[in-house]
């Protein structure tokens, strides 16, 4: 058994799928789990329909709604599919919904929104494998992912999951070797759908290769595997062919836009192999991810932008001690933010932060009943594993190093241009 996982992009066009066909037609024979992505940018767009909505703007809801109904059943014909069956129940589902008025969280209607996009391009890609003959089972994966009500970030209930991918999935394979569905979603037990937080779907995969015992999971994409840096910012970005786990996980952890962070412990949990490869050039073997510790590796680099960083100050000099900061990370779990980095003083501490708007200006609100804070935007942090003095030289030059910490394997700086 395989599981594989196609993104948005690799989807994006007729040719698209056509060649997602030709690679899993290069496996015939084996057992494939297959999760596909929403078409293109299709989440970003469901998410302006949940906006709108949400912000009492039905007619403008609808209208964003219709054109993305627009655009599936375009596919749909552009395929020469005659009809797909289950769009006008996953249409329905939508619409019934734009015409009420919101009187829950955003989240709630977020999640049954934005689900859909994964439903509508699984749909429809089963439909017309099946009509060329990759024969396959569509499964909504919400019959199956149970999650509690944590919307747009929820936990996977995963012994009650465990079950029905035991007993509902596995026997879909003696009828057809191919099963698709969906990443990213779930369902409570009360039939409201949820979503597991935006890219989740390498983590509904790696979720589905534990278990189903899968012998790999592969992730397709349209980079040649994982590189040492993100290639669009560093052209002399170098492909590597081997990771281990931990590695992996470091780097999700920092930021880099490999796969979702969440992916690595259920499959390294079973000691799964993780295949990244191109759907572009699948003759390539693309990047490997295992327990097998690799030695020699380049500098690995991360950059994220858009940092800030806030200063805590005591109000009164007393120290930040355990009970400060402890209401500090309680005020991050209910704000749903997590620093970057941190960096301990006698009376003061420093986070870096991703800069989200209304979630610094909720915490800065909060912390300011207990410090004095200060706010320093329009940051950059620099996370280099393995690195080498040479790298950071050359990485911070013209930069002014606001804070840095190193360990062993990794040195992170949060800096700004020098003008
Ligand atoms: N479609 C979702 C997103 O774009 C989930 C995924 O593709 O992983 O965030
Ligand atoms: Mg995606």
């Amino acid at each position: 058994m395989k599981v594989f996982k196609f993104g948005g992009a690799s989807i994006n066009s007729i040719e698209r799928i056509k060649n997602a066909g030709k690679i899993i037609e290069s496996f015939k024979g084996d057992d494939i789990l297959i999760i596909i992505s929403a078409i293109g940018k299709t989440t970003n767009a469901l998410e302006q329909v949940a906006e709108s909505f949400f912000a009492g703007n039905k007619e403008e809801a609808l209208d964003f709604f219709t054109e993305i109904k627009l655009e599936h059943l375009t596919l749909v014909e552009k395929l020469g599919l005659k009809k797909v069956a289950t769009l006008s129940d996953l249409f329905t589902e939508v619409e019934w919904l734009l015409h009420d008025k919101p009187v829950r969280d955003y989240d709630y209607y977020y999640d049954q929104i934005v689900c859909c996009g994964e439903l509508l391009s699984t749909a429809i890609i089963s439909d017309y494998f099946n009509s060329v003959h990759i024969k396959n089972t569509w499964v909504d994966v919400r019959d199956i992912f149970s999650t509690d009500d944590n919307f747009r970030e929820a936990t996977i209930d995963w012994k009650v999951t465990e079950h029905k991918v035991k007993k509902n999935i596995l026997p879909l394979f003696s009828k057809e070797k191919i099963v698709i569905t969906q990443g990213f979603i779930g369902a409570t037990d009360e039939n409201e759908s949820t979503t597991l937080g935006r890219e989740g779907s390498d983590y509904s995969a790696a979720i589905f290769a534990n278990m189903l015992n899968a012998e790999s999971q592969t992730i397709w994409k349209d980079v040649d595997g994982v590189f040492n840096a993100d290639p669009k910012k560093f052209p002399d970005a170098t492909i590597i062919n081997e990771l281990s786990y931990g590695e992996v996980i470091e780097m999700a952890y920092y930021g880099a836009q490999v796969i979702h962070p969440k992916t690595i412990k259920p499959i390294e949990n079973k000691n799964i192999p993780l295949h990244v490869r191109c759907f572009l050039k699948p003759e390539l073997t693309g990047t490997i991810i295992s327990k097998k510790a690799v030695q020699g590796l380049p500098p690995i680099i991360v950059v994220k932008e858009k940092q800030v960083l806030m200063e805590l100050r005591s109000k009164d000099f007393s120290f930040v001690e355990e009970k400060p900061v402890g209401k500090l990370y309680e005020l991050f779990e209910t704000i749903k933010i997590r620093p970057n980095l941190s960096q301990n003083g006698a009376i003061s501490i420093l986070y870096c932060l991703d800069d989200k708007p209304e979630k610094i200006e909720k915490l800065a609100l909060s912390a300011g009943e207990m410090f004095d804070v200060q706010l320093e935007k329009h940051l950059t942090l620099l996370t280099v594993r393995h690195f080498t003095d040479a790298v950071i030289q050359e990485l911070t030059k013209g930069k002014i190093k606001l804070l840095s910490q190193q360990n062993r394997d990794t040195i992170q700086i949060v800096m700004k241009d020098s003008k």
